[in-house]
């Protein structure tokens, strides 16, 4: 008697996280529902150490967004970016997360509108739909035109549901969504300013921040 194997549906967000806020984790969240992902992958992104701004380590960055992820259950942390010491290729990262799932498993790469834009400019970036599904997050009142550069690839990948993806790799669909005014830079400047970030990201994350001293102008 053989067994039925049903798909795996797994998302994967990649960002900085300096710090994980709400904006990352409704994202996250919002598409993992719309879709019935099986599990989202939050993806730290190696990045150089700098020094002009008060930046967090990849150690602090890492720990906040398991702090942050723990009582989702949806929220997977993945650290295999952080644990090689210099930057990965997203194309690199989608090529080891293959390796390890079945070949009909679908892979969703998640990204903001303003990720989606700048993909041109990631390496390879012709290649990634051999890998996966692009899920472009976009708010509702967004009236932004895509570059130039990505209207070929629109016009002969993007799908209109994006319940209708089908097969392991290969389209782009939009998942609508109301948006959430936050952005990491924002909330690096109100810690640098000694303003308050409660409700911008969670509890644990602020916590962690405080304990540490992170984001501070001195630091
Ligand atoms: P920074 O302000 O430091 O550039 P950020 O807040 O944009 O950081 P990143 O870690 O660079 O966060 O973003 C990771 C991913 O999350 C990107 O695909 C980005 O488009 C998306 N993202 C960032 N902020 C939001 C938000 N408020 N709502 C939905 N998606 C977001």
């Amino acid at each position: 008697m053989s067994i039925t194997r049903t798909p795996r549906r797994i998302g994967v967000l990649g960002g900085t996280f300096d710090p994980v806020h709400i904006g990352h984790l409704r994202g996250a969240v919002e598409v993992a529902e719309a879709l019935g992902l099986d599990e989202v992958r939050l993806v730290p992104n190696f990045r150089p150490p700098h020094r002009e701004t008060p930046n967090s380590s990849a150690q602090d960055r890492l720990a906040m967004v398991r702090l942050a992820a723990r009582e989702l259950p949806l929220l997977k942390v993945d650290s295999r970016e952080l644990e090689r010491d210099k930057p990965s290729y997203t194309l690199d990262t989608l090529e080891s997360l293959r390796e390890e799932m079945e070949a009909d498993d679908q892979l969703f790469l998640i990204m903001g509108w303003d990720a989606f834009c700048g993909l041109p400019s990631w390496h390879r970036w012709d290649e990634l739909l051999d890998h996966c599904h692009i899920l472009v997050m976009q708010r509702p009142d967004a009236d932004s035109e895509a570059p130039e550069a990505l209207r070929d690839l629109l016009a002969a990948r993007n799908v209109n549901d994006p319940l209708a993806l089908a097969g392991s790799s290969g389209q782009i669909a939009f998942v609508w969504q109301a948006p959430l005014g936050v952005s990491a830079t924002r909330i690096r400047q109100f810690l640098a300013s000694g303003r308050s970030v409660r409700f911008l990201v969670p509890d644990a994350v602020l916590a962690y921040i405080n304990a540490h001293g992170l984001y501070r102008a001195s630091n």
